[in-house]
């Protein structure tokens, strides 16, 4: 029987840990969300860390920007919440709109904050194999595959997808972790062979079901984690009441015949990567107590 990486479960139990930990602390961690407009769908992510901040007992402050807002005005918020000794935590939730450089205000963020990773300072220490914080997607899988006891040291394991928030901080992690990982994208010419070879494989591509059964062998022996978030709905599911639904990158139903172990969508990586972040929260809020 396939087993099923359930990250709603495990983070219930990571809730449960961080909860009695920060029970713990003279005070709570406060992590700050910055948002440009209200894209629907990163107004839901944003919910969702609000309710796990809220279980976990750890405030969550939200400030929402107009669409029009300038550079240099998110700058000035930046610089705020990196004054503010109330604030540990900040992130920036993506996507952006394109009138904004996005590096150059993740760049803002103070190192000892930016509790995604996603500063230039964060990305150049992982490069140089001495990483101060997984950014929380790639935190949340390797999270997943442990709880599962899935061996990573020595294993070959296949990245598709190299985006600098998940398929590149994943296949690092992975690497520190001592697996043999192959990188593929969207030029690879033999993805499905490196996929075929890997005893693990991490899919982050963001297109619906892209991913078949032709990617895996058949011996039942391989571990696949779809991160992939993509909302399909309307004609493509051919249904007389037009709705959406979340769909991951891989096609559950035809690959879980052929693999050990799968992640769901929705309920795989989505609920780890919210647990990831207020993790990375918690250890930043302590890091930064024993330095004051
Ligand atoms: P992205 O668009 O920045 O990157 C996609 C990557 O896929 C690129 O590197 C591209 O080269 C590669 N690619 C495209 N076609 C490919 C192919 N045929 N074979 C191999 N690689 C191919 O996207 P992203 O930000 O990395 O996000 C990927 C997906 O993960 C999206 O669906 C996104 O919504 C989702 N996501 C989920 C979480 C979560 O918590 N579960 C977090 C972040 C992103």
């Amino acid at each position: 029987m396939v087993l099923i990486l359930d990250g709603r479960k495990v983070r219930d139990e990571i809730a449960v840990a961080l909860r009695r930990k920060i029970g713990a602390l003279s005070d709570s961690p406060r992590l700050a969300i910055v948002q440009v407009g209200s894209n629907k769908e990163s107004s839901a992510y944003i919910r969702q860390k609000e309710l796990f901040g809220e279980k976990i007992k750890v405030k969550v402050a939200h400030r929402v920007l107009p669409v029009s807002v300038s550079s240099s005005e998110v700058l000035s918020v930046i610089g705020e919440l990196n004054q503010d000794r109330t604030v540990h935590g900040i992130i920036i939730q993506l996507p952006l709109p394109d009138s904004l450089d996005r590096q150059r205000l993740l760049d803002a963020i103070a190192p000892a904050k930016d509790v995604d990773g996603l500063g230039s300072e964060h990305v150049a220490l992982r490069g140089k194999g001495t990483p101060y914080l997984w950014p929380a997607t790639a935190r949340g899988i390797i999270e997943l595959l442990d709880f599962y006891a899935v061996p990573i040291e020595g294993r070959r394991a296949a990245m598709l997808g190299r985006s600098a928030l998940v398929g590149t901080p994943t296949a690092e992690y992975l690497r520190q972790r001592g697996a043999e990982v192959t990188v593929c994208h969207s030029q690879t010419a033999d993805t499905k062979e490196i996929a075929r070879a890997s005893d693990i494989v991490v899919v982050a591509i963001g297109k619906p079901k892209l991913i078949g059964a032709e990617y895996f062998r058949d011996d039942k022996t391989q571990v696949v984690v779809d991160v992939g978030i993509n909302s399909v709905g309307g004609a493509a599911l051919q249904e007389e009441v037009p709705r959406q639904i979340i769909v991951g990158d891989l096609d559950f139903d035809a690959v879980k015949e052929r693999v050990a172990a799968l992640s769901p969508v929705p309920g795989g990586v989505g609920p780890m990567t919210v647990a990831a972040l207020f993790e990375n929260l918690t250890e930043a809020y302590e890091r930064q107590r024993m330095s004051s």
